[in-house]
């Protein structure tokens, strides 16, 4: 036989266990979303090249080199896997005219896709919940997003994620602060690494961001872009970080947070734990004000943000969250050919009452059945052999708490188990 064949590295299954871990979380973020009025759009997975390049900025990390992108076999096209979701979620909107009637209140989950080296918390295809608000310029739609995080934090029960903060300014206040960035660190281009003096033209915000820690004291002397700021920028600043106060929410103010698009102006943020080992950004955003008229659009203010979701979920697990399987109610065990037929009437008959049921399938002897049912955490099992069926009844026997077995008429199926059921959570004090 040969070898079976295996994911694509940095690619990852999620088996039933941790779907279930996945499905619980998206649960909490779609009632956490409608609570904000944010309202669901699903874009393609794979858009035209040229979507990225021009919005997230050629000399990135992500277009340079962490794209999959190919030809269409069939017409030669160039095609991109989404690396992320803002560039596609505003394609869709000005390519269905979405703001005609005023600003929007957007959000998409699901997978990206990146090239880069697969280690913990990075992968190739990861997952992100996104957000973006469109039309609206003011501070108070960057708190709100971020006041919004925090109560997602909340919700999940998460500690210990921190909030840093900057304001990249206008695209004019960029430029006076590259360009005097740029001479300070010519005039020491002995201290650059390799990777800096690349960017040193390119993309010399993204030096600030350097993890290399023999560039720390360069860096830290570089002229700071929040000393470059005009009135209305700060004005800006300031009205994001009055709303946050207010809201209680703590925050750094971390100058050299830069992020890694170039669509970014004003308000830039990154929630980050240090639990997670290096990769501890778990959510990142902020405002993207000339995005719209770069992808061709009229121009139009927008904020967003994007989280991770294999970070945060593994957060989540490491803080102490495990999912409980949910167990059927009723196992049904059955033994013959009438037994079957009965079991397969008595099986839907529960589910029209909306119990969740396992049916055993595959046969077997009693004693293998009840192991499985037993195994299954069913609170019943529902047992049917020759004599049930021919008499219209079904056993009915309890597996995890008290009480005795019982036979039914199978027209009190349903309400037999319902009142066992019942006064069992009533004991729990479950009600
Ligand atoms: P990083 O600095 O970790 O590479 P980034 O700045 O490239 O992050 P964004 O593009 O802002 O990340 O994406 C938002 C969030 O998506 C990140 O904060 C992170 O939680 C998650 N994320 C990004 N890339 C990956 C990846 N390769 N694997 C898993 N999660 C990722
Ligand atoms: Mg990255």
């Amino acid at each position: 036989m040969s070898q079976p064949l295996q994911a694509i590295r940095g690619m990852n299954d999620i088996l039933p266990a941790d779907a279930e871990l996945w499905e619980q979380f998206e649960e909490q973020v779609r009632d956490w979303l409608r609570a904000y009025g944010y309202r669901p759009i699903r874009m393609p997975m794979v858009e035209p090249t040229p979507l990225f390049a021009r919005a997230i900025g050629a000399v990135t990390d992500i277009v340079e080199k962490e794209m999959y992108s190919f030809e269409d076999a069939l017409n030669g096209e160039k095609l991109t896997l989404r690396p992320e979701g803002t560039a596609s979620c505003v394609r869709a909107v000005l390519q269905h005219n979405m703001l005609y009637d005023g600003p929007k209140r957007l959000w998409y989950m699901g997978p990206m896709f990146r090239h880069e080296r697969p280690q913990k918390g990075r992968y190739r295809q990861f997952h992100q919940v996104g957000i973006e608000a469109l039309g609206l310029p003011g501070p108070d739609i960057d708190a709100e997003q971020i006041i919004m995080c925090a109560r997602l934090w909340d919700d999940l029960g998460l500690t210990g994620i921190r909030l840093e903060l900057n304001s990249l300014g206008q695209p004019e206040e960029r430029a006076q602060h590259r360009a005097e960035l740029v001479s300070y660190l010519e005039a020491n281009a002995d201290k650059l690494d390799e990777d800096s003096r690349r960017r040193l033209h390119t993309n010399p915000l993204r030096i600030l961001d350097t993890k290399n820690p023999h560039m720390q004291e360069l860096v830290d002397g570089a002229p700071k872009l929040l000393d470059f700021l005009g009135a209305e920028s700060l004005a800006h600043f300031n009205g994001v970080q009055t709303l946050l106060k207010d809201a209680g929410i703590h925050f750094r103010i971390n100058p050299r947070l830069v992020r890694g698009l170039d669509y970014y102006n004003l308000t830039v943020f990154e929630w980050i734990t240090d639990q997670l080992g290096a990769q501890g950004t778990v959510c990142a955003g902020g405002r993207y004000d000339g995005l719209v008229a770069q992808l061709g659009g009229k121009p139009a203010p927008a904020c967003g943000f994007a989280m991770g979701v294999e970070r945060l979920l593994a957060l989540w697990r490491d803080q102490g969250n495990q999912y409980e399987a949910d167990a059927p109610e009723v196992y049904v065990v059955h033994q013959g050919e009438a037994a079957q037929r009965h079991a397969f009437k008595a099986a839907e008959r529960l589910r029209d009452a909306g119990f969740a049921v396992h049916l055993h399938c595959g046969g077997g002897s009693f004693k293998s059945q009840m192991k499985r049912a037993d195994g299954s955490g069913a609170a019943l099992a529902a047992i049917i052999g020759d004599d049930e069926a021919a008499a219209n009844q079904v056993t009915l026997k309890p597996l995890r708490d008290e009480g005795e077995q019982r036979r039914v008429a199978f027209d009190e199926l349903a309400d037999t188990v319902g009142a066992w059921l019942y006064e069992w959570d009533d004991e729990d004090g479950d009600l």
